[in-house]
């Protein structure tokens, strides 16, 4: 049997490290074992997939310096490898599961769903559905297809039992069928859900071994249960423990960076970045620490995953990052990544055009342009204090910002200014008086080249953390202030992506 495995990341934002930190184990077992590592894009969910976040995707994973056997790019014997592109296998298999009475068509309302959740939730019972559509008879489907009503396809879910999911590094997980909900399978417009598409790709895409996040486990009992309706084997399945903060709470990036090009354009490099990813991978600590993916792959042992929730210390990072730096490179070689970082012909262009006009002398650049090419800033809460704003309302801007900017779907100067127009309306302000904090925390100065500019030369993600070290100057907003806040912004979507 060759091993197969692959990573099958959800195109609905920016790159995560912990889809990088899922790649590089798919990537080692696979190599370790001399089999395929497939990369497959999950965008399923229609509204909220972007080829921007593809193409984000792949390119960091591609820095990071992994590569696939197969994929949406390179295509392969089991393709297409986008499952917006593979519809109509679906429908087959969702032929089969009715034909067979594994899943049925659910007419039930919008509203009937809400009252069902609502009556569920008062008396304190689990949200799942009731399974009235289950028992329609033949003679009412047809009336409701007559009617032109929509419908669903749900899973048929064991009414008792225990499912239990065989998990390799685990052990034995027991699931109660009864906790475990009749899966919508396929959605009114005929579109698959990820349940579905997940199992059948696996499938015929001959994957051999799951490896992905444990929030997973609770899916699987509905994906086992299809793959014994269809009577496919299936694979072997590993839940990995989720990357933690140094607080041991899940990594978010409320508490740290969790975007790869945000490390990118910290400057860390991404043979760094992979060795502190595969150590965290690995419990057993002996020998240099400092790896090429080749030695990590030579070491690499599933049975050695280290299951206790490793925590991301960016503090470790750095240390990593520090004996690259030093140690990893030539003098020349250290030139060309220079280079590379943030010193592109590209990018030098548009920074100088922006600076032309407001420069008397050349040796002005230095310091009124660092803030490009620094990482955090020597900011004060009193350089922030000196605009028109109180500092409850620089919170609120701030805390604002990092929600609007973050359901972006694009980073775009439009979509900044709309941004901060939404954010001045809700507060009542100027907005004048509201950029003013943000060109303090974003360049360090109340003047600079324009605004809008340097934060999407910056990126969203240096942009975010900026904002993150603003907001803890002036106190960290608690989840009760930012459940509070959120509704000063009126509800419509953001304006880059209202259809
Ligand atoms: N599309 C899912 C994700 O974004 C993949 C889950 C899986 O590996 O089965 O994480």
């Amino acid at each position: 049997m060759t091993v197969r495995t692959r990573v099958a990341p959800s195109p609905t934002g920016d790159p995560h490290v912990g889809t990088a930190y899922v790649a590089l184990i798919n990537f080692l077992f696979a190599k370790k074992h001399a089999g395929k590592f497939l990369l497959r894009i999950e965008d399923t969910d229609q509204a909220r997939s972007t080829r921007e976040s593809e193409h984000a995707i792949l390119e960091s994973l591609r820095w990071l310096g992994l590569s696939w056997d197969e994929g949406p790019d390179i295509g392969g014997p089991h393709g297409p490898y986008r499952q917006s592109e593979r519809s109509a296998i679906y429908t087959k298999y969702i032929d089969e599961l009715l034909a067979a009475g594994n899943a049925f068509e659910c007419f039930c309302s919008p509203e009937r769903l809400e009252e069902m959740r609502v009556a569920q939730r008062a008396a304190k019972q689990p949200s799942r559905y009731d399974g009235l559509c289950a028992g329609l008879s033949a003679e009412e489907k047809r009336a409701h297809k007559a009617q032109g009503d929509p419908f669903v396809v749900r899973l048929k879910v064991p009414g008792d039992g225990v499912c239990v999911v065989q998990d390799e590094r685990r052990g034995a997980i027991e699931i109660e069928w009864k906790s475990v909900d009749m899966q919508v399978l396929m959605k009114s417009d005929g579109l698959p859900t990820y349940h579905l598409a997940n199992v059948v790709d696996d499938h015929l895409m001959e994957i051999t071994h799951v490896i992905r996040g444990e929030e997973w486990v609770s899916s699987a009992p509905k994906h086992l249960l299809l793959y014994s309706y269809f009577g496919w084997e299936a694979p072997k399945l590993i839940h990995l423990p989720l990357l933690r903060n140094p607080d041991k709470s899940k990594l978010s990036k409320r508490k740290n960076p969790t975007g790869i090009l945000f490390y990118q354009r910290m400057g860390y490099l991404p043979e760094a970045l992979m060795n502190f990813l595969g150590l965290l991978a690995s419990s057993h600590g002996e020998g240099d620490e400092m790896m090429s993916l080749d030695t990590l792959c030579e070491r690499f042992d599933l049975a050695h995953i280290s299951m206790g929730g490793p925590v991301f210390d960016v503090a470790k990072l750095d240390w990593l990052n520090g004996r690259y730096l030093r140690e990893g490179l030539t003098g020349a070689e250290f030139l060309g990544r220079i280079g590379q970082w943030g010193f592109t012909p590209e990018r030098i262009e548009r920074i100088a055009a922006l600076a032309q006009p407001r420069v008397e002398r050349l040796s002005d650049l230095g310091p009124f342009l660092a803030f490009f090419f620094a990482g955090r800033l020597a900011v004060t809460a009193e350089d922030l204090r000196a605009g028109k704003l109180a500092d409850l309302e620089m919170r609120q801007a701030f805390a604002l910002a990092q929600m609007e900017f973050d359901a972006l779907a694009g980073w775009t100067i439009a979509a900044i200014d709309a941004g901060l127009k939404r954010i001045a309306g809700a507060l009542g302000k100027k907005l004048r008086d509201v950029m003013r904090p943000f060109y303090v925390a974003i360049t360090g100065s109340p003047t600079s080249v324009p605004l809008y500019d340097a934060m999407e030369i910056l990126g969203r993600d240096i942009v975010r953390e900026r904002l993150r070290m603003a907001l803890e100057l002036l106190g960290k907003p608690s989840a009760k202030e930012l459940e509070e806040w959120r509704k000063l912004l009126p509800p419509e979507a953001p304006a880059d992506i209202v259809a």
